[in-house]
């Protein structure tokens, strides 16, 4: 029987080699396939692919019936050969999604590579690519937590990042460095789909400022211009280091992020409930998810350095605060914290290790030694 065959089939081809992640994201063991692309992708892809009915068309692996003529197409593609194709001019910088990552950056990778065909004509690949992009992004106000519709200029030759105030104002109102600018998707916390954090360093300590754009291709190609911006700016300063060194500090997305309750230097004002984000050594809190500054930053060095993370609190520890308590150790001094649960809790205490685990860079004990003697 014909049917019995095919479905042996493409059984087997889901096996072969390459095609046991999904072609998109990576996910693994892809229960889907695109017919029309020769692709095998997992169910969370399929459902972008579906979105886009005149370039793909799938079907399940084990439910839908298969003819011959599909299954001879998808034998001679599969996610090798495809991705040869549609992946073959991907720039160095350009951030390929994982499974993990939100609807927008998943939804803009396959439809570049498919729809757009961003990766085979690279004339397309002009917005994040010539070293300078300007445009109007929403960006919330600092204080008022409105969206208000702001001018971005994106300049590799001088180095910056910068928005300005009104559209005909001269001077800007903030001047990022590219040398110090972060950018990571937050959808969740912004409360837009298109929602993109993005973090500067200034006299040392960090700003936030929130940004989305309606349209998700502009929103990614802003992403990817920064990355391309960074990449560049990266490359000078680091002559030497090659890509694989390079690319994976363009964007950093942070350790960890959450509510949780922490005491002053004296431990003796009680327990304040405080939004945390781990990014990388820094640990900063914030009174709200969105504020502009951070309210403190403690600084994480490494095992060999006299850092050390504990579960629990120390004994003599007062006050009314949740149940699960995480205690720090610096050369300095001990930050205690407190969890709502104990899920939090073991998260935490993996990222704090995480950190720890990790040998300290030599610019790492510059930042160290301003946290020291902060006033
Ligand atoms: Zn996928």
């Amino acid at each position: 029987m014909a049917e019995e065959r095919n479905r042996r089939s493409i059984l087997e081809q889901a096996q072969r080699p390459g095609n046991t992640s999904c072609s998109d994201c990576g996910a693994p063991d892809p229960d889907w396939a695109s017919y029309t692309l020769g692709v095998f992708i997992c169910l969370n892809c399929s459902g972008i692919h579906r979105n886009i009915p005149q370039i793909s068309r799938v079907k399940s692996v084990r439910l839908d019936p298969w003819d011959d003529v599909q299954i001879e197409y998808m034998s001679c593609l599969g996610n090798k050969v495809a991705q040869q194709k549609f992946e073959s001019k991907v720039p160095a910088f350009y951030y390929k999604p994982t499974a993990s990552d939100c609807q927008v950056l998943r939804e803009q990778w396959i439809r570049a590579k498919y729809e757009r065909k961003e990766f085979i004509y690279i004339e397309k690949q002009e917005p994040y690519s010539a070293g300078y992009r300007e445009g109007l992004l929403w960006k919330r106000g600092r204080d008022n937590g409105q969206f208000l519709s702001r001018k971005f200029v994106l300049s590799e030759r001088e180095g910056v990042l910068k928005y300005f105030n009104k559209n005909d104002a001269r001077e800007p109102k903030a001047i990022m460095k590219i040398e110090h600018l972060n950018a990571t998707f937050q959808p969740a916390k912004i409360g837009n789909p298109n929602g993109l954090q993005i973090t500067y360093l200034k006299d040392n300590s960090t700003r936030n400022i929130f940004v989305y754009h309606d349209d998700g291709k502009e929103i990614v190609d802003w992403f990817n211009a920064i990355r391309a911006a960074r990449f560049h700016y990266l490359q000078v300063a680091y002559p030497v280091a090659g890509n694989i060194e390079l690319v994976p500090k363009l964007t950093r997305n942070f350790l960890k992020e959450g509510f949780m309750e922490k005491t002053g230097p004296k431990h003796t004002e009680g327990f304040k409930k405080r939004w945390f984000t781990l990014d990388d050594r820094r640990l900063m809190y914030f009174k709200d998810p969105l504020d502009a500054f951070a309210r403190g930053e403690v600084f994480i060095g490494s095992k060999e350095n006299k850092y050390e993370v504990l579960e629990g609190l120390p004994p003599s520890t007062q006050g009314n605060h949740w149940q699960h308590g995480i205690t720090i150790v610096t050369p300095d001094r001990k930050f205690l914290f407190a969890c709502e649960n104990d899920v939090d809790r073991s998260e935490w205490i993996s990222a704090f290790r995480k950190v720890l685990s990790k040998p300290m860079l030599p610019q790492e004990y510059a930042v160290e030694a301003y946290f020291k003697h902060k006033p």
